[in-house]
């Protein structure tokens, strides 16, 4: 498994993601997607919509604002319960989640060594000593203060007067927009349950202890999806809510597996009585096994009637359904499948990354799902001083750009070309050599057929540029490499 620090920097180095503000010292657990990084979160965002709601006869999209009214958040119980307890070491004042304390390595002076400073494991005693830790895990020295809850929604100030009249909050989740918007959606649409609604976007918390790279920032994108069920109707025996939960659970955990994330770093966690939230009847996790160890990188939730409930009793507003056949009101369960795009790409850039030895020499190579992938294809020339290829390789990348992300690079040889692709997770490279265009000085005419290059396997085969198109669209549409080289000549790797 990749560490995070091999990936930070290579997400640097790549133009994946770079510190927030970088040039003036960076801000802290703030991050900037850059032109791979952007194309990546793209694709997740995209990915997600396409199977969430296009594919889908029953869920229909939205997209509400960042700011919203702040009663939002004390009708959602946001102001009041969206806390976590903080604890502060009294020492060097760091500030630290008391329930997350014992999940990093701490640092203990022990009594029982000379040379006594250790860094010992996560939730492990000192080895010399047999003492857990009670003090605090960063300077090994000070106390800590007893918890105490702190909000996590960022403030601000709507207008020009900067007074408690004036709070508001930017969105902890974007699920409340969902539910705010129930009836404007409901009549809008006719919909009959179950139904969703779904939404991408920016959310905000003032995380005590941000870090891990994009693990946990202040400011990320959520994917979610609020799906409406008839708490009276029941489904194969089941209730529906239960058996939606269960059709939401299974669906997620396969959609990271078919964008390519391996099962055996994939589980599912259910949530134990005393960790769910008020609201919900059931909670399970989709969990990564990410370089920081198994954590969160979804969570679907039963959150029963409670939003909807609790808007319809703050806004005065009925938000209910009407049941044809019991000819009554009800107020809908949700199934809440909530997502975070940050977390995904860090997931499928984790899952992708693999470091191979090439015949001597070290080859790091992303292995992202086509689909994922933030380049499709890249078109080289192999001598970037013969015009005639130069120009022959931007008119296929400009032609093959229409359909798929494709860029032209010949800024090396193509044996770094190929490489430099490879660790970015082009799934295709496209060379384009003396062959193709033949020698008119000479009076040789091209055979007009350029080399595909497989990243994965490093094969190539030779295909008429007239069929690229139909050649990619197998590929990039989810055929199979092999099936694909197996109607074309293999060629001899040029610098493989
Ligand atoms: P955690 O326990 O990690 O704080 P959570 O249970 O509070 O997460 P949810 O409220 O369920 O998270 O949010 C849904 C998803 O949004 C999470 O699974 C995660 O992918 C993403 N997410 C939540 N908080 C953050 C954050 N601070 N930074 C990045 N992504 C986040």
């Amino acid at each position: 498994m990749v560490d995070m620090d091999t990936l930070v920097s290579l997400a640097k180095r790549r133009g994946f993601i770079f510190q927030s503000s970088e040039i003036y010292g960076g801000l802290g657990s703030c991050w900037d997607y850059g032109p791979l990084g952007v194309e990546l979160k793209r694709n997740i965002r995209n990915l997600w919509w396409r199977d969430v709601v296009h594919l889908r006869r029953d869920v229909v999209g939205l997209e509400a604002s960042i700011l919203m009214h702040p009663t939002v958040w004390r009708a959602s119980g946001h102001v009041e319960r969206f806390t976590d307890p903080m604890v502060d070491c009294r020492a060097c004042k760091r500030r630290f989640r008391a329930d997350k304390l014992d999940e990093d390595p701490w640092t203990h002076y022990c009594p029982a060594r000379k040379e006594n400073k250790f860094e010992v494991p996560a939730r492990e005693p000192c080895k010399h000593c047999g003492a857990l830790r009670t003090l605090c895990p960063e300077c090994g020295k000070g106390e800590l203060t007893e918890p105490r809850q702190f909000n996590l929604m960022l403030k601000t100030f709507l207008g020009p007067v900067e007074d408690e009249a004036a709070v508001t909050y930017l969105r902890p989740e974007t699920a409340q927009g969902m539910f705010v918007n129930f009836d404007n959606v409901l009549q809008a649409t006719r919909r009959k349950l179950p139904f969703g609604i779904a939404q991408t976007g920016r959310s905000f918390r003032n995380e005590i202890t941000p870090g891990n790279f994009i693990f946990r920032t202040r400011e990320f994108e959520q994917m979610e999806l609020e799906f409406f069920v008839n708490p009276h109707e029941t489904v194969d025996g089941q209730p529906a809510d239960e058996y939606w939960h269960e059709v939401w659970i299974q669906q997620r955990f396969g959609w990271y597996q078919k964008y390519g994330i391996r099962t055996e770093n994939l589980r599912l966690r259910e949530h134990g009585k005393e960790e769910l939230a008020h609201y919900a009847k059931r909670c399970v996790d989709v969990e990564y096994r990410f370089a920081i160890g198994w954590s969160e990188l979804e969570g679907i939730a039963n959150r029963t009637d409670y939003d909807l409930r609790r808007h319809a009793e703050v806004s005065g507003k009925s938000l209910t359904y009407f049941d044809d056949e019991r000819r009554t009101h009800v107020v809908p369960y949700v199934i809440e499948p909530a997502a975070g795009v940050d977390r995904s790409l860090l997931a499928f850039l984790t899952d992708a990354h693999h470091t191979e030895e090439v015949r001597g020499e070290k080859r790091v190579v992303l292995r992202f799902h086509p689909e994922i992938a933030p380049i499709k294809i890249a078109v080289l020339p192999l001598l970037k001083k013969r015009e005639d290829i130069v120009a022959r390789a931007w008119t296929i990348r400009d032609d093959l750009a229409r359909r798929w992300v494709t860029v032209y690079d010949d800024t090396a040889a193509i044996g770094r070309l190929y490489r430099r692709q490879d660790e970015i997770g082009t799934p295709y490279c496209v060379t384009v050599d003396v062959q193709t265009v033949g020698d008119a000085a000479k009076g040789e005419v091209g055979d007009g057929k350029v080399t595909i290059r497989e990243r994965d396997s490093m094969e190539q085969i030779r295909v008429p540029i007239g069929e690229l198109g139909s050649v990619f669209g197998t590929l990039l549409g989810g055929g199979a490499w092999s099936a694909v080289a197996a109607g074309y000549p293999a060629q001899a790797p040029p610098g493989s």
